[in-house]
């Protein structure tokens, strides 16, 4: 397919901020974007045509789908049947079994260590009667984690011992789940890579990321990862990507255990989407993850993932949103505020990126 050409349709499955940073991306190139969205979101605020209405409604992905040139989304909880109506009519990209994989979190760990990517010990847990023999492979400590839905550490319980998995499904509400060995990481970084329709790719610098009660707070680079294990985080990334046939940016979380372990790289999950640890690349380089996105779902050229700068970028969660006047004030802030209503704790509001020329 020749590129889409300005002015052309940009569907977007889903309506936060991530759909957000993507339109106004997409509106820097002359293209417009059209949002699906259940709620009146941020991204909402800054498309050309919103569409509301629920992930199950067929007939109305469908007609959404007629109305734009490409079809993208922002999260990867969308139904698959609606990513298959909509690519029936438009091209979905990144395409549909990109989001298989990603929003089940066994499915996953299954396709993630049959390319022979190293994971962490993994069991599926369906009911008590799993227990043991989840426990028998994975060990202790461990975490429970809902196959679906989780996100931002919800959907997720500790276990220090055996005797904890009880409890611990309980309060999963006994949703179907992994258990998966706890890593102990030295750090926790993401490989932000952009795959064109073409098959080329190219990285960003990976990010350092720590999070708090399983939300992200803080990505930066340049990170201490060895220029070795780099590569070797890449080289996982990409293994990902082209066995999917990936179009778009991907992000692959991995856990990094430090020089002297066997496994130095562990991916932890993947996110077939732009990712909350590029938001630097707005503020840092000269072609964002946003831009770079809709660059490689229109068929464009990539553009450069160069970084002009160090830089960190902490969220602004809740109430942090708040001391907007003051980072508005700083020298070498960058804002971003999602224009959302209420700072409802644990809720992403905006982000700040401090930047340091290099
Ligand atoms: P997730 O939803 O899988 O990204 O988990 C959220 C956060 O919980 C991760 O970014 C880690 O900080 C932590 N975490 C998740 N899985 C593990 C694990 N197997 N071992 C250690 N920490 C983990």
């Amino acid at each position: 397919m020749s590129a889409l050409p300005p002015g052309s349709m940009i569907g977007i499955l889903g309506g936060g901020q991530l759909g957000r940073m993507l339109a106004l991306a997409a509106a820097r190139l002359g293209f417009k974007c059209h949002i699906y969205s259940d709620v009146d979101g941020s991204a909402c605020q800054v498309a050309a045509a919103t569409t509301f209405g629920a992930f199950d409604d067929l007939a109305k992905i469908e007609a959404f789908a007629a109305a734009v040139d490409v079809v993208t989304y922002e999260f990867e909880n969308v139904p698959l049947a609606a990513a298959a109506a909509a690519d029936a009519i438009r091209p979905v990209r990144p395409g549909p079994r990109a989001l298989q994989y990603s929003q089940d979190r066994l499915e996953e760990k299954r396709f993630v260590s049959w390319l022979g990517i190293p994971v962490a010990p993994f069991a599926a847990v369906e009911a008590p009667a799993d227990f043991d023999a989840a426990l028998r492979t994975v060990g202790t400590p461990a975490i429970l984690k809902t196959r679906r839905l989780g996100y931002d550490g919800k959907g997720q319980a500790r276990i220090a011992g055996p005797a904890d998995l009880g409890q611990a499904f309980d309060e999963i509400g006994h949703a179907p789940a992994t258990l998966e060995g706890f890593v102990n990481f030295a750090l926790e970084v993401s490989v932000l890579l952009v795959r064109s329709l073409e098959g080329e790719v190219r990285f960003y610098d990976i990010p350092v990321n720590r999070h708090r009660d399983g939300i992200l707070r803080v990505s930066s680079v340049p990170s201490d990862l060895p220029a070795a294990h780099r590569d070797r985080a890449r080289a996982i990334a990409e293994t990902i990507a082209s066995s999917l046939d990936y179009v778009g940016v991907l992000a692959v979380e991995m856990f990094y255990a430090g020089g002297d372990a066997g496994e130095p790289l562990i991916v932890n999950e993947m996110a077939p989407r732009v990712h909350n640890s590029g938001h630097w690349t707005i503020d840092a380089c000269a072609v964002s993850q946003f831009e770079n996105h809709i660059r490689a779902i229109a068929g464009w050229p990539l553009g450069t993932t160069d970084r002009h700068s160090d830089a960190e970028m902490h969220n602004l969660i809740g109430e942090e949103v708040n001391r907007w006047p003051e980072l508005a004030a700083a020298r070498s802030a960058c804002v971003h505020l999602y224009g959302k209503g209420e700072a409802r704790p644990g809720r992403k509001m905006g982000h700040v990126t401090w930047l340091k020329p290099r």
